[in-house]
């Protein structure tokens, strides 16, 4: 990944988007810059969503565990009120499910002269653009596509796959109820086959016992 803080663009403030499918280490290359910061002696302070709890309830992690300290919030509002005055860089976390609010939260963090560093799912499980993501993506500085691995064929993999028959889009990242998946063998068609495979047999079953 480009490092973009090293080209001191930053220093003007900047919005930084970190995206891709699940398993493309998303988190991962967040924690990795916020790290850099640490080192680089820069004042940072990591936001994340109240909805994600799914492995610690106040620290980032990514799915190969690796971890950093976060603030939960419970709107992007939020986050501007707990920025410190001092704190040269944000990074944000699953900024997926945040409302439209982020994308003015973002510019105006960027205009005050930080850095905004942003990660999330650019897509859902559909395949279609993920709550604010589309809006980030166009007005970020700079964009980092992660890629994960598809797990049929191998290629790098743009999509997320859900394996479960369930269809809310709050169905929170565990590694048994999605995969990676490449352009070719994405299939959001999949969770309503499944579901309606498992509902005809179900209605078959109760129609059995009400003839028996
Ligand atoms: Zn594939």
């Amino acid at each position: 990944m480009v490092d973009y803080s090293a080209m001191g663009l930053h220093r003007h403030g900047q919005i930084e988007v970190i995206c891709g499918c699940m398993f493309s280490g998303k988190t991962e290359a967040l924690i990795t810059q916020i790290r850099r910061a640490e080192i680089a002696r820069l004042r940072f302070q990591v936001f994340k969503p109240e909805i994600d709890t799914r492995y610690s309830t106040d620290s980032v992690a990514s799915h190969n565990k690796s971890k950093f300290p976060a603030v939960n919030v419970k709107s992007a509002r939020e986050i501007m009120a707990k920025v410190a005055p001092f704190t040269e860089v944000v990074g944000i976390d699953e900024v997926q499910f945040f409302d439209d609010e982020i994308v003015k939260v973002a510019t105006e963090l960027a205009s005050s002269g930080r850095r905004v560093l942003v990660a999330g799912l650019d897509t859902d499980w559909k395949g279609l653009p993920f709550g604010p993501m589309p809006q980030l993506l166009a007005v970020a500085d700079a964009i980092h596509k992660q890629y994960a691995i598809c797990m049929v064929c191998g290629a790098p993999a743009t999509r997320t796959q859900r394996i479960v028959p369930t269809e809310s889009q709050f169905l929170l990242g565990s590694t048994d109820s999605y995969e990676a998946r490449c352009r070719r063998h994405f299939d959001p068609e999949f969770v309503t086959r499944i579901k309606m495979t498992h509902e005809k047999a179900t209605n078959q079953e109760a129609t059995h016992f009400a003839q028996a």
